[in-house]
């Protein structure tokens, strides 16, 4: 037995010494992410990491594969443990109500991270982009590749949203609708499958699988003899789902051109996808910037300081409006993701191309 801990003790006591993060012992920050599946989250969970380490914090990060009790039991534990501020990028924004009343009750931080977490008092801060203005982006960038408003059309256009118990969903919806509304209530724009509105067009998870199998129906239901000339993607993943699906039918081949495809996250193989005519655009939400401003908030929460924000009016959770920072998103297309992506030192050239 003292064999074993003599030899464990000095390891702990190196790591101390070696290892200034555990030395200070500034108190460890839990962080817990949705799901490895999509490139963004273990960007956010690497920057969040990185950062928070430099500044002397420990690091608690959990991913729960878009699996709700998952991510539940991960809060559960960071609690118990003893984080000082949990950073939470919400699976289903309105299931944290219980732990985080608890996480409360010890005196510990909340902050929403991207995702607002609803139907509690018990989050602090909200960090997160200007999720309307991801859906202007898209909407925008559609309605220009058109030609519109000069064109005269009518364009044939299918919407698809979010998943519904995402609260950004429905900004990225929303924004969208304020720009293509207007062209559909003129006649310019048909969404010939007739369906509009979240309560039709989301899509669980934003799962990329279940995009392609509500392309593939669209396709067959309403385009056997139209054509499809615009597609409002909220997400990448199911922008791959949605393009696949529009190739089976031949889409992007001999003279059927490839709708103009909306997408958000510039994730690697959509970037690609941009590059040789396939997905049209995404929206770039630059994730070390985010991960900037929830550390500034983590700081300024624990050194009772003025903690950053910008926005105290958008985000009402149900129960509160929660203080927010909103960054700005960008959109990419084939005639500028080289400047955003790479000249931004977010990408390698060698990754994408
Ligand atoms: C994020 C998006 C992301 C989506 C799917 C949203 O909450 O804001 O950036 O595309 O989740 O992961």
């Amino acid at each position: 037995m003292r064999r074993l801990v003599l030899p464990a003790l000095a390891l702990a006591l190196a790591a101390m010494v070696a290892n200034p993060v555990f030395a200070q012992g500034k108190g460890t920050i839990g962080i817990a992410m949705p799901t490895k599946s999509s490139a963004r989250w273990i960007d956010d969970g690497n920057n969040m990491v990185k950062l928070l380490k430099e500044r002397g914090y420990n690091t608690d990060l959990q991913y729960a594969e878009d699996d709700i009790p998952n991510q539940l039991s991960n809060i559960e534990n960071m609690v118990t443990t003893g984080a000082k501020v949990l950073v939470i990028a919400a699976i289903d924004g309105t299931t944290l109500s219980d732990v985080l009343a608890q996480a409360h009750g010890k005196g510990v931080k909340v902050i929403a991270y991207d995702r607002l977490i609803r139907d509690t008092p018990n989050v602090d801060y909200y960090a997160t982009f200007d999720n309307y203005k991801v859906g202007v982006l898209q909407a925008t960038s559609i309605v220009k590749a058109l030609g519109l408003p000069d064109a005269k059309g009518p364009f044939n256009i299918e919407l698809f949203g979010g998943s519904p118990d995402d609260n950004n969903a429905y900004f990225f919806y929303n924004g969208a609708m304020s720009v293509l509304q207007p062209y559909i209530d003129s006649g310019k724009l048909k969404v010939q499958s007739g369906q509009t509105g979240m309560d039709k067009v989301a899509i669980l998870r934003w799962d990329g699988a279940t995009a392609q199998a509500r392309m593939d129906n669209l396709l067959s239901a309403y385009y056997t003899n139209k054509r499809v000339d615009a597609v409002l993607s909220p997400y990448d993943g199911l922008s791959i789902g949605i393009i696949s699906s529009l190739k089976g039918v031949g889409y992007g081949s001999g003279d059927m051109k490839m709708p103009y495809v909306s997408g958000q996250d510039a994730e690697v193989p959509s970037v690609k996808s941009i590059l040789v005519g396939e997905q049209y655009s995404t929206v770039f939400k630059d994730t070390r910037k985010l991960a900037q401003v929830t550390a500034d908030m983590v700081d300024a929460m624990l050194a009772g300081k003025e903690v950053p924000v910008n926005d105290t009016k958008t985000y009402n959770n149900g129960v509160k409006v929660v203080p927010s920072y909103l960054l700005e998103p960008v959109v990419v297309d084939k005639t500028n993701w080289d400047e955003l992506l790479v000249g931004s030192g977010y990408y390698k050239k060698s990754q994408i191309q």
